[in-house]
């Protein structure tokens, strides 16, 4: 479908009112969806899935990262019941399935709304799941507890036909989080608190990041002058949303994102505009006391809580890919060891929280015993990665296999002991984050020299956020697929050969 499209079929039909028509194909079957109806799909979570003969994607989205017992067991029941028995956790603290079919969405949906789940605005031109730390109101270190700001602008917006025709995909996070884990440089909208002493007395805010996101073309989101109070927070995601939809870009595609209109417009002339949407003057930004950082952290590991007596498991799992099996005992420890709550992160990961001290060790043994790895290799915890052409119709080549093989070679050939983020996308959209990795991997293609196309990656280094942030620079192109894990290995060694005193492999 040309890109120009998409904003004519909007036009047409809002892409919320397809909602009854899923229903309708559902019954008339796969081959009566006419292609603008598929496209409007995507507000409600459903992608076609490659090799686009009749089977879907459906991402649902969890808020924050926070799931309840009952919500994780519908999720495992799909997983087995309809998805082949796995699925993904994504870089945005969502699941997804595949192998879906039109006739399987009604169940499907059925089954997640009775549990309060929901894949409206999953995808499509609106505002998606919005992130937040996985250890809200948990971390004794955190700054604000987001998970109530995150239900109110969630709700806010949650099939809200004012703001369904944004120019783009529209993401927000809202973080309380010290180590600014949800990302607020490269999302669209990043709020992220921050404490201020202000009339005698300390009092937390948000600082207000706008115009970040990666894909082809990666931006770092613009630090307003502002500081919003919580009770602020939903009025100037409305206003900032409004100032999107209505002087957003609309003609080209991949220029229609936010960052266009903030890199168009400069900080100073968004804050303005955003005065005038507000009609009050938010007070200015404050001096950041806490030191930010170090970043991209996952909370990975075992965290004594700001409750006394209570503790969070965090476990890396590689490549974010459960099975059914994985979630139903996920779902059952979370019942009787975490009161009855689980996370999900952006780095595809799962943490068990809530966890007493007297059941800890009972707890960690449960959590391995489900193939949970709470003591992961420095490798496995930094990995990341998209959804690659396994499913993906934009993928130029596989993801999640080859990052499972590199992680495995390194991790036989080294130990290595200092946190390092290998991200690996399977084309230039980024999905899987590689502009922020220490190491970052974008698929393409290769000639051999014999005259064979192979599935390779550009090796690029040096992506990190946080007060320094970067994107990453390529130093290898067109690497062969099956020959990254030898040079991810030199580029190792030769580090650990030639390293400064103090210096770590992400500077
Ligand atoms: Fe697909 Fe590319 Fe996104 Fe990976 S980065 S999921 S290959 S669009």
């Amino acid at each position: 479908m040309a890109k120009a499209d998409v904003e004519a079929i909007k036009k047409a039909k809002d892409g919320l009112d397809v909602w009854d028509d899923i229903f309708r194909y559902a019954k008339l079957g796969y081959d009566a969806i006419p292609p603008d109806d598929l496209q409007r799909f995507r507000w409600y979570g459903i992608y076609p899935q490659k090799p686009n003969v009749g089977h879907f994607m459906l991402r649902v989205k969890v808020p924050g990262g926070d799931l309840n017992v009952e919500q994780l067991r519908t999720i495992a029941s799909i997983t087995r019941d309809f998805a082949r028995g796995f699925a993904d956790i994504t870089t945005r603290q969502n699941f997804q399935f595949h192998w879906l079919t039109i006739q399987d969405l009604p169940t499907v949906f059925e089954r997640l709304h009775a549990v309060g789940l929901t894949t409206t605005g999953a995808c499509g031109d609106i505002t998606r799941n919005i992130a937040g730390c996985p250890v809200s109101g948990l971390d004794p270190q955190e700054l604000y507890d987001t998970r109530p700001l995150i239900r109110e602008v969630t709700n806010y917006f949650l099939g809200n036909k004012e703001f369904s025709d944004l120019p783009r995909k529209y993401k927000i996070v809202i973080s309380g989080c010290s180590i600014h884990c949800a990302q607020p440089q490269i999302n669209d909208v990043g709020l992220q608190a921050v404490r201020r002493f202000h009339r005698g007395k300390s009092e937390v805010g948000f600082h207000l990041y706008v115009g970040g996101g990666l894909s082809t073309q990666p931006h770092f989101a613009k630090k307003l002058d502002v500081f919003i109070k919580p009770e602020q927070v939903l009025e100037v995601c409305i206003a900032v949303t409004k100032i999107f939809r209505d002087d957003g870009y609309r003609q080209r595609r991949n220029h229609a994102r936010l960052k266009f209109l903030v890199a168009d417009w400069g900080p100073e002339r968004f804050r303005e505009e955003l005065i005038k949407r507000l009609g009050w003057t938010p007070e200015p930004a404050v001096p950041v006391l806490e030191p930010i950082g170090p970043v991209q952290q996952d909370h990975l590991g075992v965290h004594r809580q700001k409750q006394a007596d209570r503790y969070w498991v965090g476990t890396s799992v590689l490549t974010g890919r459960v099975t059914d099996a994985q979630l139903f005992a996920a779902a059952d420890i979370a019942e009787r060891y975490c009161e009855g709550n689980i996370r999900t992160t952006n780095q595809q990961n799962l943490l068990f929280p809530n966890i007493k001290f007297e059941d800890l060790n009972a707890a960690i043994q449960a959590i391995q015993e489900a193939g949970f790895l709470v003591e992961a290799s420095e490798f496995h915890k930094g990995a990341v990665c998209c959804t690659g052409n396994e499913f993906c119709n934009l993928a130029i080549t596989e993801t999640k296999h080859r990052l499972r093989e590199i992680i495995s070679y390194l991790e036989s050939r080294m130990v290595w002991d200092e946190p390092i983020r290998i991200h690996l996308n399977g084309c230039p959209n980024s999905c899987g984050q590689h502009h922020i990795g220490d190491i970052g991997l974008q698929g393409c293609l290769a000639r051999l020299n014999d005259g064979t196309q192979v599935e390779a990656y550009d090796v690029c280094l040096g992506g990190r956020l946080g007060g320094d942030a970067k994107f990453v620079r390529p130093i290898s192109r067109k690497v062969p697929a099956d020959k990254v894990k030898y040079a991810i290995e030199n580029l190792l060694v030769s580090f650990r050969c030639t390293r400064k005193e103090g210096e770590s492999f992400g500077q």
